[in-house]
């Protein structure tokens, strides 16, 4: 029988480091929340001869193989499982698929149900709650290969309420996500407050990281000017392929502010641009202008102006971060 593969995302890496995803209030971060709490709920409500597989065991994007698991698992479909984290204020989920597709009525009925749940945002082809991406990696491999397959972002673990949502009523989410992966589910009731250990904690959520990451710690000169070397300090921060160059720009005030080559315009999207809008809670269109200048300033603690100086506060701050580890 063809399977459905349900992936866990973020997790264990090729060189051992554990990538925890995002955390926010759910402090476990997305990976441990999704494979300890929303994986064994999901599996509570699995209907008789059902055709689900689910898979925590690395971080599959990290792992680039993708197709090789679907078709060591004999699947057709495959929907990865995700988080998102951001300002407090940023609230809701969608599905992403492959921007060239629209979504098919899976993708329609999971939107259906992050909508139910925490509400929707994005929209692809008109349709709300969905966001078409081609610089996934997961999203571009399985496009090629002929898959079909989705990422679900479930919602903010940032956000106050999408945060008690996602933990309090994790059975009821898990029960609704089943009867539209496996088609139906069981009769047994979805419990409140039951679903693992995650915690919803009062405080607001910890932007900066509380501990020092070592094995990404930089050694730039701290001069405010971003050029290859900070570039290529933040995309080894940021988990993103590393060749000092931001490629895909449009000619702005701030993508122009940059230094030594480390900007390529044209149009697209940088990886390690949408890396960073994500870090900072900034739309992630991978293009680099004022308002991702501005809510990196935001983030860093430095004047919100959108602008980019040369030499640039923001920047020197960016680069003292990277330099500790903490960025
Ligand atoms: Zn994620």
């Amino acid at each position: 029988m063809a399977k459905h593969l349900v992936i866990a995302g973020h997790g264990m890496q090729r060189n051992k480091t554990f990538d925890p995803g995002a955390t926010g209030l759910i402090t476990k971060g997305e990976h441990r929340y999704v494979s300890d709490d929303l994986f064994p709920a999901m599996k509570k409500f699995l209907p008789k001869n059902h055709n689900v597989v689910f898979f925590n065991k690395y971080k599959v994007s990290n792992y680039g193989d993708i197709v090789a698991l679907a078709k060591q698992y004999n699947a057709t479909q495959i929907t990865e499982i995700h988080y998102d984290a951001a300002s407090a204020s940023a609230s809701g989920g969608h599905v992403i698929i492959y921007s060239g597709y629209s979504p098919d009525k899976t993708d329609l009925a999971l939107r259906d149900v992050i909508k139910r749940m925490v509400g929707v945002r994005y929209s692809h082809k008109g349709n709300e709650g969905i966001s078409g991406r081609n610089n996934l990696f997961n999203v571009n491999q399985t496009a090629n290969a002929g898959i079909t397959y989705r990422l679900l972002e479930l919602g903010f673990g940032t956000n106050k309420n999408d945060a008690k949502v996602l933990t309090e009523n994790v059975e009821e989410y898990a029960k609704e996500l089943i009867k539209v992966i496996a088609g139906s589910s069981n009769d047994k009731k979805a419990n409140k407050q039951s679903g693992g250990t995650s915690t919803v904690k009062p405080s607001k959520p910890k932007v900066k990281p509380t501990t020092t990451n070592n094995a990404s710690k930089a050694n730039l000169t701290v001069d405010g000017k971003w050029g290859k070397s900070t570039t290529r300090a933040l995309q080894k921060a940021l988990n993103t392929p590393v060749d000092g160059i931001i490629s895909k720009q449009p000619r702005n005030s701030v993508s122009q502010s940059l230094y030594g080559g480390t900007v390529q315009f044209g149009s697209g999207s940088s990886n390690v641009i949408v890396a960073l809008q994500r870090k900072v809670g900034a739309n992630a269109d991978g293009k680099l202008g004022p308002a991702t200048v501005r809510a990196l300033q935001k983030y860093l603690g430095t004047v919100q102006d959108g602008v980019l100086s040369r030499p640039s506060l923001v920047v020197k701050e960016m680069q003292r971060r990277l330099n500790a580890g903490t960025f």
